[in-house]
């Protein structure tokens, strides 16, 4: 690594709170799947932002969008009408079928919007009887704040944070017996990741999702799809919920739909449960200001004018194929649904370990707790460029005997 490398790393060290451990290597630029370094070295980001980058980096659209819109207007408040924010919600709604969005930041804060919208609605519309309770899975990340955390079950994420609020229940996921039993007359709503991401790319029995939202319809309670991570084409439709025909209630969406630059995240739901929801009792300072709107509408407009759907669906299926063919001792499974793609390796390896090896290849790759390797790419990936990261998945893994 060069100076000016070095000294970025320092810096950030020194200056910033310790709460991330990334890989060494200082991105100075990034096109389209690609990441160049303070050295020029370039790597195929196959990690893409967790999903954020599903439009590759500085996709012109998305830039364009960006700079016309700045020029213009950038930030306002909601206390006056901007005119890029309706077209955005309407295209929102009209390609995920529900009837209204509240546009939020972060999708931490879509998913607390979601809580608060299903509490509010259990008290005025299904009128429950107590407090109200909110199920979740095991396993689940739908963020970070104390509410999000206080609904988790890995230690680290909740652990020093504490107290969290009541009224949350944990369930086993991929269960749709155990969703059945924790519902009470006070539960108003089901938080639900269709594949849990953070997780560790965890696909639920086929079926899952549609039993859930069967046994909430049932029992009165809202069906809420947390897609901040699976929605907008990453598992190969719209949304992942569409694998089973599932129409949730409510719908949490983020990372993608800030077209890579952005944080952009929305909370969608049925008339019915939104409109519990009146002046002054819920809002974000920067939620659906100007920016965020125009470049928001042009992410999903670029994503369905370049098929991104249609492609992850195509190119996952193809690169999860290739990767199951990589016969190799420490791989212990291979999963995914689109280009949403976990490689779970055995206990004795460190899936960071294997992260700094794949970067010798010029290969981002991200890990998700300790043992899986998580690829989703930018969408706009060619199949030249899975064949092309293949191949060097592939060098590295045939030389693991001799990782440290
Ligand atoms: C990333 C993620 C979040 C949190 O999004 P932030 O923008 O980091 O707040 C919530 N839910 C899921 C499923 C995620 O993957």
């Amino acid at each position: 690594m060069d100076q000016r490398g070095r000294a970025t790393i320092e810096l950030e060290h020194a200056f910033g709170a310790h709460n991330y451990n990334p890989l060494r290597i200082v991105a100075d630029e990034g096109e389209g799947i690609f990441i160049w370094d303070t050295e020029g070295k370039c790597y195929i980001d196959l990690a893409g932002a967790y999903s954020a980058e599903s439009h590759g980096y500085c996709h012109p659209r998305i830039v364009e969008a960006a700079t016309q819109q700045l020029r213009k207007l950038g930030t306002t408040g909601r206390n006056i009408y901007t005119s890029p924010l309706g077209a955005f919600l309407k295209r929102a709604c009209e390609l995920t079928g529900q009837d209204r969005a509240l546009p939020m930041n972060t999708g931490a804060e879509a998913n607390e919007t979601a809580l608060k919208v299903a509490r509010k609605w259990g008290y005025t519309v299904k009128g429950i009887p107590g407090d109200a309770e909110i199920i979740a899975c095991e396993g689940n990340f739908h963020g970070r704040t104390i509410a999000l955390v206080g609904l988790s079950s890995h230690e680290p994420y909740r652990c020093g944070f504490g107290p969290f609020p009541p009224g949350l229940v944990i369930i086993p996921y991929g269960d749709a017996s155990a969703l059945d039993r924790a519902i009470t007359e006070n539960t108003v709503a089901f938080l639900v990741e269709p594949i849990q991401g953070e997780g560790g790319i965890i696909i639920p029995p086929s079926g899952y999702l549609r039993e859930c939202a069967a046994i909430c319809k049932f029992h009165n309670v809202l069906f809420i799809a947390d897609e901040v991570q699976t929605g907008l084409g990453r598992t190969g439709k719209l949304l992942a919920c569409d694998h089973e025909g599932v129409k949730p209630d409510g719908l949490s969406l983020g990372k993608a739909l800030g077209g890579g630059p952005l944080a952009v995240s929305l909370f969608l739901a049925k008339k019915e449960v939104m409109d519990v929801l009146t002046p002054g009792d819920h809002g974000s300072t920067f939620g659906g200001n100007p920016l965020a709107a125009a470049v928001g509408l042009e992410a999903l407009n670029v994503m369905m004018d370049e098929h991104f759907i249609e492609n992850s669906a195509v190119l996952g299926k193809y690169f999860l194929e290739l990767l199951r063919g990589l016969k190799s001792p420490i791989i212990r499974d291979v999963r995914g649904r689109g280009l949403f793609i976990g490689v779970e390796i055995c206990e004795e390896i460190n899936a960071r370990t294997i992260c700094e090896e794949l970067l010798k290849y010029g290969i981002i790759g991200n890990g998700v707790h300790e043992h899986v390797i998580r690829f989703s790419p930018p969408l706009i990936i060619t199949r030249k460029w899975i064949d092309e990261s293949f191949r060097r998945i592939a060098r590295a893994f045939s030389r693991w005997s001799e990782w440290k």
